[in-house]
């Protein structure tokens, strides 16, 4: 069976608030630095507020999304006075944790984030990565009690949009239900727990473990579905079907409920069978995604272990 080998994972950036208004990532990082959290054994650990001005005015954030600026295009482009606060703000974080595709940037990148979807704890990552497959085969095998799962996107390296893509490996965290601006101790103790767990399975990388490969199931997505609109006003004409919503993840065949019009009509879903994710998640009504659709399928994890020299 294949076998990957990688130098030591020295350099861990936790991140939060890259959306301002996601609060388990904006506490958990307060929280590390107020105790100081720098090192756990062999690893150095940096802790990022992402978008500190977000934060403070509790918003997704103050002129564009963080999360979609960190393209190599947008990357390399020249900063002015008319740049949007995120974009400036992004090529910070990249200086500070990238530069994205260089030897220098951090080792692993994991990005705090809630979503206000029934989605539990999902990691999201590039294709082509195993570092975060085996980070979420090791915390799926530990939080038996809590769904875990996997979502990876196709995009190569350079089109790479989000905050986790500057360093050299890395991944999202995206916990939920939780709604904008809010706290939840059950939602903030799985976010804790996996953070730990990463931690525990870089440590044990660092010190020579080998971790077997195997079969993962993991989500890749498919497409977008917006809500019903009024086609002269685009204004939304129904709600998400009382049957699809807080169903995250749970197969959706031809016929069955997605929407419910505001004069009580239900509308079936149409189409291949699914996995439906981030249903009804608040930030989505501005891109016009009411749930986003994809396939499960199942990945050949090679065994890994780091690198003697
Ligand atoms: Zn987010």
């Amino acid at each position: 069976m294949e076998h990957v080998s990688l130098p030591p994972l020295c350099h861990l950036a936790i991140c939060g608030g890259t959306h301002g208004n996601e609060m388990s990532g904006v506490y958990m990082v307060r929280e590390m630095q107020k105790q100081n959290v720098d090192r756990v054994g062999s690893v150095s650990i940096t802790t990022v507020l992402s978008n500190p001005r977000a934060v403070d005015a509790c918003r997704r954030y103050i002129d564009t999304d963080l999360n979609r600026c960190f393209t190599s295009e947008l990357m390399s482009a020249p900063v002015t006075d008319s740049t949007p606060y995120e974009l400036r703000r992004a090529h910070e974080l990249n200086a500070q944790l990238g530069p994205k595709e260089s030897r220098e940037g951090v080792d692993l990148l994991c990005d705090i984030h809630n979503t206000t979807s029934n989605m539990g704890l999902c990691l999201i990552f590039y294709s082509l990565d195993c570092v975060p497959l085996h980070i979420f085969k090791y915390i799926q095998s530990k939080m038996t009690s809590t769904p875990v799962r996997a979502i990876q996107l196709d995009e190569p390296k350079s089109e790479a949009f989000s905050l986790e893509s500057v360093g050299k490996h890395g991944f999202a965290l995206e916990v939920g239900p939780q709604p904008n601006g809010v706290l939840r101790a059950d939602i903030y103790n799985m976010v804790k727990q996996a953070i730990d767990l990463c931690i525990e399975w870089i440590q044990g990388f660092n010190s020579g473990s080998t971790f077997e490969g195997g079969e993962v199931e993991v989500y890749t997505w498919v497409k977008n579905v917006d809500y019903p609109r009024d086609p002269t006003t685009k204004e939304i004409t129904a709600a998400i079907h009382p049957q699809l919503q807080d169903n995250d993840f749970k197969l959706l065949r031809p016929g069955d409920p997605t929407f419910l019009t505001f004069f009580g009509e239900t509308v079936k879903y149409e189409g291949e069978e699914l996995y439906p994710y981030f249903v009804n998640e608040n930030a989505y009504y501005e891109k016009a995604i009411a749930f986003q659709l994809g396939k499960k399928i199942s990945k050949t994890l090679p065994s890994i272990s780091m690198k003697r020299d």
